[in-house]
C-alpha cells in the first residue's frame, strides 16, 4: 500500500477521506484505511491534523510502459491504449501534429499501432471539438462557421434536424475550463504520467474493468450516448477524476476505427494504478482456479 495511515494516531475525523482525489481513503469498520487505488500524490497528508498519514513500505506503479502492458494483458485488450497529456509547452523532443487533423482520428491511427507521441493544438484540429479538449477552438468566421454546420450537421441526412437539438444538453457534460496550449497524444506506454487514458473495449472487458474499478471504491462508470465523442470523453473525466464510457458519436467512431463491438473507456491516469492492481483481487482473477 502506497500510503498508509497509523491506526494508533488516527482521530478517525474523515478529513482525509472527502479530500483524496482518488477516493482512494475508506472507512472499514472502526478504523479509516487507504486502498490500492492511493496513486501516492500525498495530498491526504495535508488535511491529517494529527500527522497520523506516511508514506508506506510499497510504491504505487506509476510506470507507464508497465501499467500499459498491465492493462493490455490483464483485460485483454488487443488495441493499443492512446493517454493524452496536457501542456503549456512544446516538448523539445515531440514533433507538432500540423494538421488539418481530427483528435478522433489520431486515436484511431494509435489504436492500430501507429502511436509515436506528437503535440495536437487547436490550430492542427478540423474540428470544433477542441473546445472540448480544453485547448480552445480553432477561429472561423461566422459564414465559414455557418456553411460548415449547414453542410454536415443539421439537417436530413446529417446529424440534428436543427441548431436547437444540436446545442440542447450540452450542459449537461463538465466542461474543463483552463485553456492548455495543446496536448501530447500518443500511446500510452510511450507518455509518462499523461492526464488521461483511452481505449476502445468490448462490453464483457468494461465489465471487468467496472468491477475492479468497483472493487475498493464501490462506484459506478458513467456511461455517455448521443453526442460528440471529445465531449462524452474528455471533459468529464479531467473535472471529476472520474472514468467514463461512451458509445462515441458517429463520427468519433468512424475516425477511431472502432469495431461494431467496441465501446470506448476513458480512464484519468491517476485511477489506473489502482485499476489494475485491484484485477487481481476480483472474482475474474479468480473464476478459473
Ligand atoms: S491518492 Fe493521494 S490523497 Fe489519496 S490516499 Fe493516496 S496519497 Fe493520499
Ligand atoms: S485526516 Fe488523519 S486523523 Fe483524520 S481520519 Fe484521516 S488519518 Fe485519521
Amino acid at each position: 500500500m502506497p500510503f498508509t495511515i497509523d491506526t494508533e494516531l488516527c482521530a478517525r475525523c474523515g478529513s482525509c477521506i472527502g479530500n483524496c482525489p482518488n477516493r482512494a481513503i475508506m472507512r472499514r469498520e472502526d478504523k479509516v484505511v487507504i486502498t490500492d487505488m492511493c496513486y501516492d500524490c500525498g495530498v491526504c497528508m495535508r488535511y491529517c491534523p494529527v500527522g497520523a498519514i506516511g508514506m508506506g513500505p510499497v510504491k504505487a506503479e506509476l510506470d507507464s510502459k508497465k501499467l500499459s502492458e498491465s492493462l493490455k494483458e490483464k483485460f485483454g485488450i488487443t488495441r493499443d491504449i492512446a493517454a493524452m497529456k496536457f501542456v503549456d509547452k512544446k516538448p523539445d523532443d515531440v514533433p507538432v501534429e500540423e494538421g488539418p487533423q481530427f483528435w478522433c482520428a489520431i486515436c484511431g491511427d494509435i489504436f492500430e499501432g501507429q502511436g509515436s507521441p506528437l503535440l495536437f493544438t487547436a490550430a492542427a484540429s478540423m474540428c470544433g471539438g477542441c473546445a472540448n479538449m480544453s485547448l480552445g477552438g480553432k477561429r472561423v468566421t461566422r459564414e465559414e462557421f455557418d456553411a460548415a454546420v449547414e453542410a454536415s450537421v443539421v439537417g436530413e441526412g446529417n446529424l440534428y434536424a436543427s441548431r436547437e437539438p444540436m446545442t440542447k444538453n450540452r450542459d449537461v457534460f463538465a466542461r474543463f475550463p483552463h485553456i492548455y496550449s495543446g496536448m501530447i497524444i500518443g500511446a500510452f506506454d510511450k507518455i509518462s504520467r499523461p492526464d488521461l487514458v483511452l481505449f476502445p473495449a468490448t462490453p464483457e472487458q468494461l465489465t471487468v474493468v467496472s468491477t475492479a474499478f468497483a472493487f475498493e471504491t464501490g462506484e459506478v462508470i458513467t456511461g455517455f450516448a448521443g453526442k460528440s465523442t471529445c465531449l462524452m470523453t474528455i471533459p468529464a473525466t479531467l473535472v471529476n477524476n472520474r472514468p467514463v464510457f461512451t458509445a462515441a458519436d458517429h463520427g468519433g467512431r468512424e475516425f477511431m476505427r472502432l469495431k461494431p463491438e467496441e465501446l470506448l473507456i476513458c480512464f484519468p491516469f491517476s485511477l489506473i494504478p489502482g485499476l489494475v492492481k485491484n484485477l487481481d483481487k476480483t472474482i475474474y482473477a479468480h473464476h478459473d482456479e
